[in-house]
């Protein structure tokens, strides 16, 4: 049996990003951009007034200008402001020649075209020096990111309507199982509704993939390497739920092993030690196995890594953090175990006087028990051992979900 490390690294040397793709910038959200992008100009391009108020020269104390008009944002004026005149500005209004500064419009009266200022007006008092925000030149958004909201406000501020980006990384999902009926059926004796196939296909797309592929296969060796040739053939990546464990009807690790190159079959994890990881050309194939938990958790620690990696990132973890465990914890015997849990912040407190992460295993771990997945938000790491971990003991987690406080 390989490590957990061993395993990852065995998946994410195979995972290469294709080449990119160019997209609108309207349709690039959530994306990963293939190439920097660069201001090509000055933001604000001259200075700006920050407040609503009076363009003025710079001057020491209260004195009575002339106002000579009045400049409302996306304006422009070649009025010259001189040292007995001021101009109304707006705003994002770009200051006329020889205005220096801008004085708001609360500390000023206007009366009959005069306007009385009360305070002195420092050069620069209340204007946005041009480049404030962006210099010509500046690279702004570094191949690698992923495009969010402020991303996408930037390409639209620099005039970047076109982008280079990865694609998707195209999914197919295949549950397999004899026992397996659909959702919407009453399962007959000795079946059970395929929940993984929908889970995984969430999965996957909250993961960056797109579900371009899915199905349900009995546990049949001509029908189910139809399916998984057909599943290969329009995705970049095939993840199979069921028949990789020991039983005599589990026919998926000897068919993706004879259809690509065969990299692990068991890892040295809990929940989900008969992970089979397997590549068909330059095709990721992941076979997880049938429990519910082990399916999901499975792929939280081992496939999501790829499709990030796929998409072009480099920072393809969870956040790992140390918490400290709010009940006594089992650990196994001898797998790294996963076990979902609730984290949240707990502030200072008798034990702890700067406050930390306090978790909670969400009950029976079993991998049978998709319950201990809901309201879960991350994983805690626990090293294989005889002894139980008592409250208070610090463990490493993983978050995989917000983090309560
Ligand atoms: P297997 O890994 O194929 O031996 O499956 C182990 C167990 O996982 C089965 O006995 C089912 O109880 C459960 N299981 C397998 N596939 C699914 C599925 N698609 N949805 C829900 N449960 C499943
Ligand atoms: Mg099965």
């Amino acid at each position: 049996m390989i490590t957990v490390q061993e395993a990852l690294a065995a998946i994410l040397e195979r995972a290469h990003p294709p080449a990119p793709i160019e997209v609108e910038f309207r349709r690039a959200h959530s994306l990963v951009l293939a190439s920097d992008v660069v201001a090509r100009e000055d933001l604000p391009p001259g200075a700006r007034s920050a407040v609503d108020g009076y363009a003025v020269r710079a001057q020491p104390g209260p004195r009575t200008l002339r106002v000579v008009g009045e400049l409302t944002a996306g304006h422009v004026s070649d009025e010259h402001v001189e040292p007995d005149t001021a101009m109304r500005i707006m705003t994002g209004g770009l200051l006329p020649p020889g205005a220096e500064a801008v004085i708001m419009v609360e500390d000023t009266r206007e009366r009959d075209g005069l306007v009385e200022v009360e305070k002195p007006a420092r050069p620069g008092e209340n204007v946005h020096p041009p480049g404030q925000d962006l210099v010509r030149g500046q690279l702004v958004l570094q191949a690698g990111t992923r495009l969010g909201p402020a991303e996408i406000g930037i390409l639209a501020t620099v005039g970047q309507t076109r982008v280079s980006v990865y694609p998707r990384p195209r999914v197919a999902v295949l549950a397999t199982g004899d026992e397996l009926v659909e959702p919407e059926q009453e399962p007959p004796p000795g079946c059970l509704r395929d929940s993984n196939r929908f889970a995984l296909m969430a999965a996957g797309g909250e993961a960056g993939g797109e579900v371009v592929w899915q199905g349900r296969g009995r546990d049949e060796r001509a029908a189910l390497e139809a399916l998984v040739r057909e599943a290969v053939d329009a995705a970049d990546v095939l993840i199979t739920s069921g028949g990789v464990s020991m039983g005599t009807r589990d026919l998926i690790k000897p068919l993706l092993a004879k259809l690509g190159e065969l990299h692990f079959g068991r890892i040295a994890f809990k929940p989900g030690k008969p992970l089979t990881f397997v590549t068909i050309g330059r095709k990721l194939a992941f076979g997880l196995p049938g429990f519910p938990v082990s399916s999901l958790v499975t792929f939280e620690v081992f496939v999501r890594p790829a499709l990030l990696k796929l998409q072009g990132l480099s920072v393809v973890q969870r956040p790992r953090v140390t918490v400290e465990l709010e009940r006594d914890l089992r650990p196994d015997r001898v797998r790294l175990e996963y076990q979902r849990a609730v984290v949240r912040w707990q502030g200072p407190s008798l034990r702890s006087r700067a406050g930390c992460l306090v978790a909670a295993p969400t009950r029976v771990q079993t991998s049978s028990r998709l319950m201990s997945m809901i309201g879960a938000n991350a994983l805690l790491e626990i090293q294989p051992g005889e002894d139980i971990l008592p409250a208070g003991s610090r463990v490493p987690a993983l978050l995989t979900g917000d983090l309560l406080s």
